[in-house]
């Protein structure tokens, strides 16, 4: 029987339409899986490792005019670009786990990066699956192991490398060494071929999960010449103090990274080569390289992202594939002379995302709500099969996106980063539309009331002065302090 046909009936009176409306119904009750096919929406989620927004154009910003990135742009233009999404944990392994599992790292067990999302764990791929959806995954998976949900998996192993990766295809017992390939191009025709000889009877859901632009940023040489004579422009607080003025945690300077840049000389196409001793000539130095290379391997990313959207314009499937494109979280670009994540702070816990979805989304769409990784797996399950599941706490952004936003949607989120160490402790915190509270608890050799951050984001919003101190005593402490114990209650976690 033909699916189509609830597509092409004839003109009928209005006092017809209970009758129509009956016969598709029993044409989808007697073939479910073929009318799937046709109003179930294919899902491409496309996950990069720390290619945060300052990089990409459309988020504007000192880099708009450096990032090369038209391809991502094209997203944000024929659809929606998010403001506001955020992790609710800044490091690799656990937001792929929340992504996945829709849950946050205290409820799904995936804290750090020693922690690893058991095969047998319920993900959105499973229940994708279970639905009629074939499923892929390609790339960087991070979760040590097997992947779970999946009739097509092919990835790295752990971090994997970026030329010659050795892909592992349904079993981590034995994998291939890719001759000549680089990782971005390498998954993207994994990931294209796979398209290629799937059923096109069904919905298909593809994870195409880029190594690119995690550290150490070893691009292809074809991005060599890109940025050769250019100057990148420096953020404001690169050559300040590091970290925030009035903050008690050591952080995470540059020159930690000028040093692995000029010893060990894995970094880019090879080692950073210091000019002079001045220590903040230096830093400016290391900057220029590190940013530069970021910068390439994003280009690498973007062009096989314009791959991927070749192939959809080629094969008829803009109109009915969700297209995500976001990082697993942000990354600091010499802001407050740091790199790296895992801090709460804007350019760590913001992940830039684009999705393109024409049925359901206007081109140009600015959205503003708050939007966490948890959401993600609920919205392929809005998209999928319509419903959302009440063991994952996210929440589905479709009506968000199709400028439907619902009146109790959140106005303020939770964060906790797990891991401890002297120079980057544990915290957790509030986030609302314009403030942020801080608690660092695992900031040893500080009274309380130096373990706490504020900031108003409105008056400061690069969050360059902590301003917990002068507020302590104020109302507005009271009462963030008690939103946070509300919304770490509500999300079932006790630090
Ligand atoms: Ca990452």
């Amino acid at each position: 029987m033909n699916c189509n046909r609830a597509f092409h009936l004839k003109p009928i009176p209005v006092g017809g339409w209970a009758f129509s409306l009956l016969l598709i119904l029993i044409g989808v009750l007697q073939n479910p899986g073929i009318s799937a096919a046709v109003t179930r929406p294919n899902i491409l989620f496309m996950l990069a490792d720390d290619h945060t927004s300052q990089a990409w154009s459309c988020y504007g910003g000192r880099l708009a005019g450096y990032a090369k990135t038209p391809n991502i742009d094209r997203l944000a233009a024929e659809g929606a670009l998010l403001k506001n999404c955020f992790c609710v944990n800044s490091i690799c392994v656990p937001s792929r786990a929340s992504i996945l599992t829709g849950q946050y790292s205290h409820r799904n067990g995936v804290r750090t990066l020693r922690d690893s999302l058991p095969s047998s764990a319920d993900n959105v791929a499973k229940r994708l699956q279970q639905a009629g959806y074939q499923t892929a995954l390609v790339g960087k998976w991070h979760l040590k192991e097997e992947p779970a949900g999946f009739d097509y998996w092919n990835i790295i192993k752990g971090q994997g490398r970026y030329h010659e990766p050795t892909l592992y295809e349904m079993t981590l017992r034995q994998g291939e060494r890719q001759e000549g390939a680089y990782s971005t191009d390498v998954f993207t025709d994994k990931a294209l071929s796979w398209l290629e000889r799937r059923d096109d009877e069904k919905p298909f859901c593809l994870m195409l999960h880029f190594k690119a632009t995690h550290e150490p940023w070893n691009f292809h040489p074809r991005h060599a010449e890109l940025y050769k004579d250019v100057k990148i422009p420096e953020p404001e607080t690169l050559l300040a103090q590091t970290g925030p003025v009035n903050s008690r945690v050591p952080g995470w300077p540059i020159e930690i990274l000028k040093e692995r840049m000029a010893s060990v000389g894995k970094h880019g196409s090879g080692k950073l080569e210091l000019k002079g001793a001045d220590p903040l000539a230096q830093r400016s130095e290391a900057y220029q390289k590190f940013v530069k290379d970021f910068l390439r391997c994003g280009a690498a990313i973007d062009e096989n992202i314009g791959r991927m959207l070749a192939y959809l314009d080629a094969n008829g499937l803009v109109d009915n594939t969700v297209v995500v494109y976001t990082s697993d979280q942000g990354y600091f670009l010499g802001e407050h002379n740091y790199f790296d994540k895992r801090f709460m702070l804007e350019e760590s816990l913001r992940m830039p995302f684009v999705v393109r979805y024409p049925k359901e989304i206007a081109p140009r769409t600015v959205v503003e709500e708050m939007v966490l990784n948890v959401d993600f797996a609920q919205t392929f399950l809005d998209y999928a099969v319509g419903e959302a599941s009440p063991t994952m706490q996210g929440m589905s952004i479709r009506p968000v996106l199709s400028g439907n936003t619902p009146d109790n949607w959140r106005k303020a989120m939770y964060y906790r980063y797990f891991e401890n160490s002297a120079p980057r402790p544990s915290h957790y915190g509030l986030r609302t539309s314009n403030q942020k509270l801080i608690y660092y608890d695992g900031l040893d050799a500080a009274t309380e009331r130096e373990k706490w951050e504020f900031y108003d984001l409105e008056k400061d919003p690069y969050e360059n002065v902590n301003q917990y101190d002068a507020m302590a005593d104020k109302p507005l402490m009271k009462r963030l302090k008690q939103q946070l114990r509300a919304i770490q209650a509500a999300a079932d976690d006790r630090p």
